[in-house]
């Protein structure tokens, strides 16, 4: 037999580097939003058709490149940013592998614009699966465009396995916001089937992160700010109060990239410990400079991951800095000079007194104390016509269709009381024993079953909001609204577009309080958002268990008595009271019979 070992072709390298590189549309957005970066772009625009799937297209006004670059570019290890290996301990840059524009040309047709500033005349050039189709002298303005048509169209394994428009669209927001984050002073558009869905001119960073996430941003957000000889932190959490059930909003720039860094976010989310509820994320935007020859970005070929070299100390000044944010917040909360709403505000009418704004602060405050973490405001509230009927009398035979973990008794006269243990649980008396009610597994059943009966109701289940409700979202939270609104409406919400990312809210489902609307309206997005086929195959009455996750009481949470019992009595009209909608128990009884023989009763 003879020899058998070849050389792969140029052209079978580079899809195999583009597996590495290039693993959905948003990965091809993000390396041409990195190299317009890299060219100095003060303006850039992205360009999208069927999310990236059909077309991606960025426009930059930076340094543009000679014929001879815009040829060289497409080769493997073609790269202007590195010389030696030595200027790899003091890379500025986002790239420097010169693999990208190879990777994508192998596995898609691009065409690519380009003039220097210098140059009369510019350049176009098409390559389609890494082969060479034409070059040609044309007039373009100064700057960059590059267009990658048909992703994958050679490689049908991979652009089978790419999700719905939804979901690629998401990940390509995602990508752009993790690069308009770092460069607030570049004016970024994205334009997505011909309609604008996010502008940004150059700001400073607070106003860039309120253009990208939302204008009830500027008055969640506390900035940090840390500098020392190893590292300088600059960047914004979010208030304690508005951590997020999900890690969304979690971001770490190093030297002006997205990083992911396990270790540094235990730092920051550490900090938080005791401020804010168990199962929340707090949200951070999070600015690291350090010396680039003490970091290896190297480890990954998309970068997200990097090695610090004193981890340890910059963990301790990071999780140092975020106490300390949010200690001053806690101390003078109503000093926010940084808004930028001012302008919205309507002028004041004429001979309007004018009175002094006033300052509350509270110097006792400690908040690493502990049993002082903010908790919203909770009333279980016991509904007038509800207050006088015995549960015992609504007892739903319905409940006789799921499968019973404790047969709910239907007669009993007298009510026990009922205790509430560690804020979690109550305790009461029924006719077989003693039952232990988890009071946000319970709460979660009663609200569901609410809002399933509302979605069948339809909008006799809502309620009419006395003053409709403005909300602002981020502009990939307007996207996901538009495309729940026939959720949403099911399940008694009345919304319309009003404007660029503003919505007014007519109705809401009726228990819901006008002051809980925006967070749960988040919250459902960002459900929607962590689900990653949305809520479709989730079945039915998805957003009903969404919401009433969303609004139940939580552990941790005191119950008076009153709220106690009606708690109580309205999970046991429930029509299955003993499981959550996703099936874990609410109450635990335990057994006069079982109880006795605990203490070897004879009968
Ligand atoms: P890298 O960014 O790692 O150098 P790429 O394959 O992304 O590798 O790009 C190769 C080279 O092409 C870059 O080093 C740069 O010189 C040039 N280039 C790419 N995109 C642009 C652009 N938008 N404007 C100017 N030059 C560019
Ligand atoms: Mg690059």
């Amino acid at each position: 037999m003879g020899d058998i070992i070849k050389l792969l072709s140029e052209s079978v390298a580079n899809q195999i580097a583009a597996g590495e590189v290039v693993q959905r549309p948003a990965s091809a957005v993000k390396e041409l939003m990195e190299n317009a970066v890299d060219a100095g772009a003060t303006e850039i625009m992205l360009i999208i058709k069927d999310a990236g799937k059909t077309m991606i297209q960025v426009v930059d006004n930076g340094c543009g490149m000679s014929d001879r670059d815009a040829r060289m570019c497409f080769e493997r290890h073609a790269t202007s940013k590195i010389k030696s290996a030595n200027d790899l301990l003091a890379i500025r840059t986002l790239g420097f592998r010169g693999e990208a524009l190879a990777s994508i040309a192998s596995i898609s047709q691009v065409e690519l614009k380009s003039k220097r500033t210098e140059d009369d005349i510019g350049t176009s050039i098409q390559i389609h699966g890494s082969e060479f189709i034409s070059q040609e002298a044309v007039s373009c303005s100064d700057g960059t465009a590059v267009i990658i048509k048909n992703l994958f169209y050679n490689v049908p394994a991979r652009r089978n396995f790419l999700k719905s428009n939804t979901l690629e669209l998401k990940y390509i927001m995602e990508e752009f916001n993790r690069v308009a984050l770092v460069h607030p002073d570049i004016s970024f558009k994205l334009y997505n089937q011909d309609k604008i869905l996010i502008q940004l001119s150059p700001s400073n960073l607070k106003q860039r992160l309120v253009a990208l996430l939302g204008s009830s941003y500027n008055q969640r957000l506390i900035p940090v700010q840390q500098e020392s000889n190893l590292v300088n932190l600059t960047g914004f959490i979010g208030k304690p109060e508005f951590a997020r059930k999900t890690r969304g909003e979690q971001y770490f720039f190093a030297n002006g990239r997205f990083i992911k860094n396990p270790y540094l976010n235990h730092a920051v989310e550490n900090a938080f410990q005791e401020l804010i509820m168990k199962d929340t994320f707090p949200t951070y935007f999070i600015y690291l400079e350090v010396d680039p020859s003490s970091i290896d970005v190297n480890i990954h070929p998309t970068k997200t991951e990097i090695n610090f070299q004193d981890a340890k100390s910059i963990y301790a000044i990071l999780n140092a800095a975020i106490k300390q944010s949010i200690g001053r917040y806690n101390l003078t909360p109503a000093l926010d000079f940084e808004t930028e709403k001012s302008l919205d505000l309507p002028p004041l009418p004429k001979d309007h007194p004018i009175t002094p704004p006033t300052i509350r602060i509270n110097p006792e405050y400690n908040p690493f104390e502990k049993q002082t973490r903010p908790q919203m405001e909770f009333n279980y509230k016991v509904s007038g016509s509800e207050r006088g009927v015995q549960w015992q009398q609504l007892y739903d035979p319905l409940k006789e269709i799921h499968p019973r973990q404790i047969e709910v008794p239907d007669l009993e006269e007298s009510v026990y009381p009922i205790i509430q243990v560690e804020n979690k649980f109550l305790v009461t008396q029924i006719q077989q024993g003693v039952v232990i009610v988890d009071q946000q597994a319970a709460h979660e059943r009663i609200l569901y079953e609410k809002f399933i009966q509302q979605e069948k109701n339809g909008s006799d289940g809502a309620q009419k909001l006395l003053l409709p409700l403005t909300i602002q979202l981020s502009p990939d939270d307007s996207q996901m609204i538009l495309d729940l609104s026939d959720s949403l409406s099911q399940a008694g919400f009345d919304v319309s577009e009003f404007g660029k990312n503003t919505f007014v809210v007519h109705s809401a489902p009726s228990g819901v309080e006008s002051s809980e609307i925006q967070l749960l309206i988040e919250g459902i997005l960002e459900a929607y958002k962590s689900e990653t086929d949305g809520f479709k195959n989730k079945g039915a009455h998805q957003l009903a268990r969404t919401m009433a996750r969303r609004l139940s009481i939580k552990h941790g949470r005191h119950l008076n008595p009153r709220e106690s019992s009606a708690l109580f009595s309205d999970l046991l009209r429930c029509a299955a009271p003993d499981i959550t909608p996703e099936g874990k128990p609410t109450m635990y009884l335990l057994d006069f019979d079982e109880l006795g023989k605990k203490f070897k009763h004879t009968t």
